[in-house]
């Protein structure tokens, strides 16, 4: 079994990371914002906190913004994050990215952890005390193997470096490929 350290600071490192954070948020949009909003409306990046939502009308933006401090806090309490600020713009809201991450949302919820994924969660967890962190940690974590499990099924690969899954042929993942180039001084593709 991996020291439980490592696994933690590997969850941390995703959780700070805006792609895993976007991805989070897409595949939970309809349980945010509901079946009626999700269709009109799209997670289109995560940058500082800052969340920048599509939404497809002038009506349906200043919807979304009326009701801003009700969204964030459906944010927090569905994808455990804190925005720093919720930012909406007009734009083209492309179906087939919802109903993909619909189909995403189910076969997620329909996944099941492994007794070893569970005894991974309870030992994380033990040492809080506060009862409140701890069922939010559990969560995180619960959120993150499922999320982890998911991608393994869909051809998704272990990045060497920060442990964080991904796809395609490169030998690092995206994260750690920004991170490689501002090492490298010379024109390197990893
Ligand atoms: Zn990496």
């Amino acid at each position: 079994m991996e020291p439980v350290r490592d696994i933690l600071e590997q969850i941390i490192g995703q959780l700070a990371s805006p792609e895993w954070l976007k991805n989070v948020l897409k595949v939970k949009w309809r349980q945010i914002v509901g079946d009626q909003l999700a269709k009109r409306t799209q997670v289109q990046q995560v940058k500082n906190g800052v969340i920048t939502v599509v939404a497809s009308s002038p009506a349906i933006a200043s919807e979304l913004q009326y009701r801003k401090d009700e969204l964030r806090q459906r944010i927090r309490e569905t994808a455990h994050f804190e925005p720093s600020d919720i930012r909406i713009r007009i734009g083209v809201v492309k179906s087939e990215e919802s109903v993909r991450a619909q189909r995403i949302e189910q076969e997620l919820s329909r996944l099941v952890l492994s007794p070893r994924e569970h005894a991974l969660i309870e030992q994380t967890i033990a040492p809080i005390q506060d009862p409140q962190l701890r069922e939010k940690v559990a969560k995180v974590f619960e959120q993150f193997l499922r999320l982890n499990q998911w991608k393994r099924k869909h051809g998704f690969k272990e990045c060497p470096r920060c442990k964080a899954l991904y796809r395609g042929p490169r030998l690092y993942c995206p994260i750690c490929r920004i991170e490689l180039r501002k090492y490298a001084h010379i024109e390197t593709d990893f």
